[in-house]
């Protein structure tokens, strides 16, 4: 106001234009500075944002990157794996045709085999025979008390021997008697020392025929202790046979066939075999059941007869067949059945040596309808084994008890379908009576009736293997229980292996001269026959 006093208006009036000019400047260089501050500090915000943006898509360009990366690897190892899919499948189709192709080539060799292996057999004869000259053995010194020290001697003298292993030399002479130098010819001859291995190897072939649908025999024939229970079982005829590795290699034929089955059968698709047992004996023309069992579940030996049905094939009705799994299973039943005739001495008979002992060992292929013409290649066993057919279930299938195995139970299955057929083809084992002459002089009762009967059932096999050896229209199974029990397997296109025993001391040199005669008629019959077949003559038939 002292500045104003004393001025005038206009004076006032410039003065406070003045001022508000000035207030006016002040104002708007504030507000200048405070834009300022703000446009500072927005571009600063602005900066950071924007590196921080910049870091992200790099970050985002890194992400994106290693992800495409991982799709693209993806991708390429399903292209690889694609390929190799494509490769597999490939090699799956060329592998399935050259799978198939086999399969067809197996086929064909399989028949092929089968063929040839038949005819090998065959031209070894469907008849052979062989000859096992035994050792000689400490009870071979014993003689009558009697008989002079000298004769004693001589009668443990070796006069049976194995000139090679095709040929027998008996060489004896003795004062008072012609002298003896004879030679025998056998398709094998098994020296003393030949063990049950050598002799079981030259059995096993004939089994594989078994399995090719061939009915097979195997039987010792030779006087009592010339080895035939021996040869056959083993040597404990009264103790248990069994497969333990200390008696093995001491086992016969038969258990030895037995097993030999079960290899060949686990060759075979499962289900399609399966094997039954019997043991019979027969004793003064009389078939005794030795696996029969009473009511309480006892075995005993029951009397059976044998017959022949429609069809021309023999049959014991009634017949006890135990369905075995393996070859330990049928070892126990043969022993049950052995000792049944030690245990009941009057009911069967104690003596092995009286009476004849027959193993059978049936065996049931499953064949589907369509593939059985096919399965054997020549008609001629195709139609034989179409009419063998029978439609009987062994009992244990019918039960369908036997659930564990799939052996068992697959032909109760196949029942349903209709189309599956049987064939039975059957291995018989056959441990004969002492063929010794006994003569019947001073023999009465019992005794002379026992051996009448063992000398009419040999001389009535002897006529058999004679009619077949001659191809007779007739021949005569019935005239004895043995050869009709044995008819199947004997005639026809079976299998027949007769085992000759014989002791080589000159005591038994009647006994031997007679089975050696034996088994010379049984081959001589064969050998004519096989060279009407017109067979090439193998230089050495083993
Ligand atoms: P078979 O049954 O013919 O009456 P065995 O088989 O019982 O005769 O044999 C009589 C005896 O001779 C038995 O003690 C048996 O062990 C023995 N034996 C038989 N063959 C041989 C052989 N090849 N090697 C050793 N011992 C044998
Ligand atoms: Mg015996």
């Amino acid at each position: 106001y002292q500045v104003l006093a004393g001025r005038s208006t206009d004076e006032v009036l410039q003065l406070y234009a003045a001022h508000g000019q000035q207030l006016k400047l002040q104002r708007s260089s504030l507000v200048t500075q405070l834009h300022g501050a703000i446009k500072k500090r927005l571009k600063k915000d602005l900066k950071s944002l924007h590196s921080f943006a910049l870091e992200l898509s790099k970050d985002f360009q890194r992400q994106s990157k290693t992800c495409l990366y991982q799709v693209l690897a993806a991708l390429q190892g399903i292209q690889l794996q694609n390929e190799a899919m494509q490769m597999f499948q490939i090699k799956a189709f060329d592998l399935e045709q050259s799978l198939q192709e086999v399969t067809e080539r197996y086929e064909k060799e399989k028949q092929k085999r089968r063929a040839l292996h038949n005819s090998l057999v065959e031209l070894r004869g469907n008849i052979r025979v062989h000859c096992r000259i035994r050792p000689l053995l400490p009870f071979d010194d014993a003689a009558g008390h009697s008989i002079s020290q000298d004769r004693q001697r001589n009668f443990s003298e070796k006069v049976a021997y194995a000139a090679d292993d095709e040929t027998v030399l008996v060489k004896c002479s003795r004062p008072g008697h012609a002298s003896v130098n004879k030679t025998f010819q056998f398709e094998r001859v098994y020296n003393d020392s030949e063990s049950q291995d050598a002799v079981f190897a030259d059995v096993a072939p004939l089994l594989t025929s078994l399995l090719d649908g061939y009915n097979v025999c195997i039987m010792a024939y030779g006087q009592t202790g010339s080895g035939k229970t021996y040869t056959m079982l083993g040597p404990q005829l009264e103790g248990n046979l069994a497969f333990s590795t200390e008696e093995e290699s001491e086992l016969g034929i038969i258990p030895r066939a037995t097993q030999e089955v079960f290899r060949l059968i686990s060759e075979k698709p499962p289900g399609s075999y399966w094997v039954e047992v019997s043991v019979v004996e027969v004793y003064n023309n009389e078939i005794f059941d030795l696996l029969a069992k009473d009511s309480y579940g006892k075995v005993l030996g029951v009397r059976r007869d044998v017959v022949t049905t429609r069809e021309g094939k023999s049959d014991v009705p009634l017949l006890t067949h135990e369905t075995v799994e393996n070859a330990s299973e049928f070892l126990h039943l043969v022993n049950r059945g052995l000792q049944l005739r030690v245990r009941h001495p009057t009911l069967v008979h104690a003596d092995s040596s009286r009476s004849h002992l027959v193993v059978t060992l049936t065996i049931t292929t499953v064949v589907f309808g369509d593939n059985f013409g096919t399965l054997w290649e020549d008609e001629q066993t195709s139609q034989r084994l179409n009419k063998e057919v029978s439609c009987t279930f062994p009992q244990k299938m019918r039960d369908n008890k036997s659930t564990s195995s799939s052996r068992a139970s697959s032909p109760v299955q196949f029942e349903a379908t209709e189309k599956m057929k049987q064939v039975k083809t059957r291995l018989q084992l056959v441990d004969l009576a002492g063929s010794e002459c006994v003569g019947m002089s001073g023999v009465t009762g019992a005794a002379l009736r026992e051996t009448s009967f063992i000398n009419r059932s040999l001389s009535a096999l002897a006529d058999v293997l004679g009619a077949i050896a001659e191809q007779r229209a007739h021949v005569p199974y019935r005239n004895s229980k043995l050869t009709h029990l044995l008819q199947d397997s004997v005639g026809g296109d079976a299998k027949l292996l007769v085992m000759l025993c014989i002791s080589p001391g000159q005591k038994y040199l009647t006994e031997s001269m007679q089975s050696l005669g034996f088994g010379t008629r049984a081959r001589q019959v064969q050998r004519g026959q096989v060279k009407k077949k017109n067979f090439p003559v193998p230089s050495k038939a083993k």
